[in-house]
């Protein structure tokens, strides 16, 4: 077959990008295409920006492993390219006494999946770090942090360009079929094109179900159902009497409205959780009362009419509101039987800490046969 790119990334969010590196890295000749206008328009640019210690999720999970090993490769990746990021360290607190022991679980959860620095505090301990909260047990995770996601996207991106990695945007994939040895490809966009590949992954987020709906050639039943899980923000106008993150123990679908810092040290609340039907950003003034009764359980003294619609972002769920949480899904052809494809599904927290462990599990399953 008449090849006229090696590798194909559907997707230019942080797992996307960070694939294209890896891939261009490896010596491939990649190209890099995107529905939107910009990078990271999708759920990258709509999430909290922490940089997860690894804590809540099952052990052996790929969440749990690539989170941990997320968490190392993007602070010594920050530390090499000059990306903005902080160890801020953040307290989960337990406000009542069933609390204490829903954090005495994730203590044990997180020391399991190799969180080797997580302290236990009682409510004086908390309060010595963060006198404004509220709670009767903490656990301190040093290595929780935060991080500028854009300049790390850029940052991705440059690195994939150095290694001669093409990017075009608005360009999205149409449809694709699978043939002997790779794929033929239809692209809508301004210059709408045909073209072959040999390898293509699928890392659209959101749409990633959608696009591999479209590969003539996948069987069906390897692609999961997606469910769309909104979570919305509020910012704080003022000074918040906080120096780390503070998270409550987490709910179903979620870690519970918690308290970010961005790098210039504002606060903001979020996100909640609303299972919809359609892609809709808009955040409805009215959540704002949940958000108040949320927060004062770990912060009574949080003031009136201080929280301003922020933000929101959709969780590219694979599982749905009565299902039990679905891990990542990082699907090649030992799973669906198509040498070449690999489909990212479920990408979901902690999909920005795991970026690089992502992107170095995606390319090693592009050998899967
Ligand atoms: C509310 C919320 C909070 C979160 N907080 C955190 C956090 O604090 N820490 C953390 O580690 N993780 C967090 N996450 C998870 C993290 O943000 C995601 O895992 C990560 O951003 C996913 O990146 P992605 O590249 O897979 O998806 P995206 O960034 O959505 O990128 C997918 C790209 O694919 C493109 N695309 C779609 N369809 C097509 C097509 N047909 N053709 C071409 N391009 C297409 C889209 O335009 C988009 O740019 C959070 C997520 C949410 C929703």
């Amino acid at each position: 077959m008449n090849v006229d790119i090696q590798s194909v990334v559907i997707g230019a969010g942080v797992v996307g990008l960070a694939v294209a590196r890896a891939l261009a890295m490896s010596g491939r000749e990649v190209l890099v295409v995107d529905a939107g206008g910009g990078i990271g328009t999708g759920i990258s640019s709509r999430n909290s920006q922490v940089i997860h210690a690894g804590i809540y999720y099952p052990g052996g999970s790929l969440k749990a492993r690539l989170c941990v090993e997320g968490k190392q490769l993007l602070y010594a990746y920050c530390d090499e390219r000059g990306v903005d990021c902080r160890r801020i360290g953040k307290l989960i607190v337990a406000t009542d006494e069933p609390q204490r022991s829903a954090l005495q679980r994730l203590l044990a959860q997180g020391r399991l999946n190799g969180v080797d620095d997580l302290q236990w505090l009682d409510g004086a301990q908390a309060r010595a770090l963060e006198p404004a909260l509220s709670c009767v047990a903490a656990l301190w995770s040093p290595s929780t942090g935060i991080v500028d996601s854009h300049a790390l996207m850029l940052a991705l991106q440059g690195d994939a360009e150095r290694f001669a990695a093409t990017l075009a945007l608005r360009t999205p994939l149409l449809s694709a079929r699978c043939m002997e040895q790779g794929f033929e490809l239809r692209m809508g966009g301004i210059q709408p094109m045909t073209l072959r590949c040999r390898e293509l992954i699928n890392c659209a987020g959101l749409s990633a179900p959608e696009v591999a709906r479209a590969i003539v050639g996948l069987p069906g039943h390897f692609i999961p159902r997606a469910h769309l899980c909104k979570g919305s923000y509020f910012s704080f106008s003022g000074r918040a009497p906080f120096r780390h993150l503070v998270y409550p123990a987490p709910e179903s679908a979620g870690l519970g409205v918690h308290m970010t810092l961005d790098l210039g040290g504002q606060a903001r609340f979020g996100p909640d959780v609303e299972w919809v039907e359609h892609v809709d950003y808009r955040v409805e003034p009215r959540r704002a009362a949940g958000f108040y009764q949320a927060i004062r359980r770990y912060w009574p003294g949080l003031p009136d009419n201080s929280l301003q619609p922020a933000y929101s972002g959709i969780r590219p769920k694979i599982s749905g509101p009565t299902e039990p949480a679905a891990d990542f899904l990082i699907s090649g052809c030992a799973v669906h039987g198509v040498p070449g494809l690999v489909n990212l599904f479920g990408i979901e927290s902690p999909g920005l800490t795991s970026c690089l462990a992502l992107a170095e599990q995606a390319v090693k399953r592009l050998d899967d046969r």
